[in-house]
């Protein structure tokens, strides 16, 4: 394996390029998603649809009472037609239940028919915001088609840098490897610093010239006396 740095400190280039893409994309995912007008109309579309379930859900209750009087009627007519019965007082009985049943079921098949109808208009409603929606989706497209076209653009590079991640982690051995993933999660993202005019370009500190020496030529990991992150020196 070579200088260990060298290859620390290009993985802290592509890894801090991978994180400022990720934000990015995070932005551009956040201005796509947040247009006002695409909010508003998708929530006019939600609310239709939920008019129209509702009304749907209504329809099936009316439709499962009217099921159970005819099917109630079905019984008292047999009972009624089926010669069983001859006390007048039961048959007359009988009759005014029939009736009755006969009433309630002519309600509720009105009342069915009116939320049939309803739902029928209000499909047409969810049509038309369905309409609405995708269109201004499509508008929404259109006008932040740069921004699409730039994601795109990153998700390239995304896949690009990991496998130029994958091929500089191959140079480093698993030692050095954690290393540079804990202090990157203690140090905020850098783990690795230059040396610039014998001084840790992140702290500041000054350095030996026999720390810089070592930084420079060994294969061997020399961290800052001051900070503890790795140096390197080119
Ligand atoms: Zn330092």
């Amino acid at each position: 394996m070579g200088n260990q740095s060298f290859y620390l400190f290009q993985l802290q280039k592509i890894d801090r390029r991978l994180d400022q893409i990720g934000q990015r994309i995070g932005q551009i995912e956040t201005q796509i998603n947040n247009s006002e007008v695409v909010t508003a109309i998708r929530g006019e579309f939600d609310s239709s649809v939920g008019v129209l379930n509702d009304l749907n859900r209504q329809m099936g209750a009316v439709e499962q009472k009217a099921a159970e009087k005819r099917v109630k009627i079905e019984i008292s007519e047999s009972s009624l037609y089926g010669g069983k019965v001859h006390n007048p007082k039961e048959l007359a009985d009988l009759q005014q239940e029939i009736a009755s049943l006969k009433l309630n079921l002519k309600k509720l098949e009105n009342e069915q028919f009116d939320l049939m109808v309803g739902s029928e208009e209000q499909q047409a409603v969810v049509d038309k915001k369905k309409l609405a929606l995708d269109e201004a989706l499509e508008k929404n497209l259109t006008d932040n088609q740069h921004l699409f076209a730039e994601k795109n653009t990153l998700l390239t590079e995304i896949s690009k840098t990991n496998a130029e991640k994958a091929a500089i982690t191959q140079q480093i051995n698993p030692e050095s490897l954690s290393l540079y993933e804990s202090l990157k999660k203690a140090k905020k993202g850098f783990a690795v610093a230059g040396i610039e005019e014998q001084c840790c370009t992140a702290c500041g500190s000054q350095l030996t010239p026999a720390e810089c020496q070592r930084a420079k030529s060994s294969s061997q990991i020399t961290l800052c006396p001051s900070c503890g992150r790795i140096l390197y020196a080119d």
